[in-house]
């Protein structure tokens, strides 16, 4: 099995290339913030609680997305593995997903982390609140939060997967593509 944790901060182009990794390996993609979104629209209990965290910039609580990953987990789908998108994005995110992962044998193959500069990243999350639809893309004092939260909470993930040796940097700017190919040369590593 091919499981990749694909890691950075939020307006690094993640969901751009989950999108491309997924087709290209045949993955199943999980992404806990568009897992939150789904369950906004659809107005369940867990969207509900989510909002709040979300309308902030904050954090939704470990116990509630490390339920919600468990819970997508079990869906077993007949894929190569599973690319995780914004998670884990605390160090007990981080442990439970190893555990999630031993109890089903298949360790985490590797992490890719993109590296996109500060001011790269505001400007990317304002030009796609124009048209993305979400609250938090589209206020700049939300999107400090989210990259403040970033790196006093999500960061030290970084060093988790490093000592794990896992830990790949990737230059997150430049054409989708090149980023892309500099990706897969990565993950072709675990094939
Ligand atoms: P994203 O789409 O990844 O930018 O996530 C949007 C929002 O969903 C975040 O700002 C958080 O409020 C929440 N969220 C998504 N993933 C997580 C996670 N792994 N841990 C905690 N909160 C999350």
């Amino acid at each position: 099995m091919l499981n990749i944790v694909l890691f950075g901060p939020p307006g690094a182009g993640k969901g751009t290339q989950s999108e491309k990794l997924i087709d290209k390996y045949n993955l199943a993609h999980i992404s806990t913030g568009d897992l939150f979104r789904k369950n906004l629209n659809e107005g369940t209990k867990m969207g509900k609680l989510a909002q709040k965290y979300m309308d902030e910039g904050n954090l939704v609580p470990d116990e509630v997305v490390i339920g919600m990953v468990d819970e997508r987990i079990k869906e077993r789908e007949e894929t190569n593995g599973y690319l995780f998108d914004g998670f884990p994005r605390t160090i007990e995110q981080a442990k439970a997903l190893d555990r999630l992962m031993d109890k089903n044998e298949t360790p985490i193959s590797t992490m890719i982390s993109l590296d996109v500069p500060e001011e790269e990243l505001i400007t990317r999350l304002l030009e796609r609140g124009k048209t993305s639809g979400r609250p938090d893309d589209q206020n700049l004092d939300k999107i400090k939060t989210r990259i403040q939260v970033y790196q006093e909470e999500t960061l030290p993930v970084a060093t988790y997967y490093k000592e794990q040796k896992k830990y790949n940097d990737v230059v997150g700017v430049g054409a989708i593509d090149k980023i892309f190919e500099n990706i897969c040369k990565e993950v072709d590593k675990h094939l």
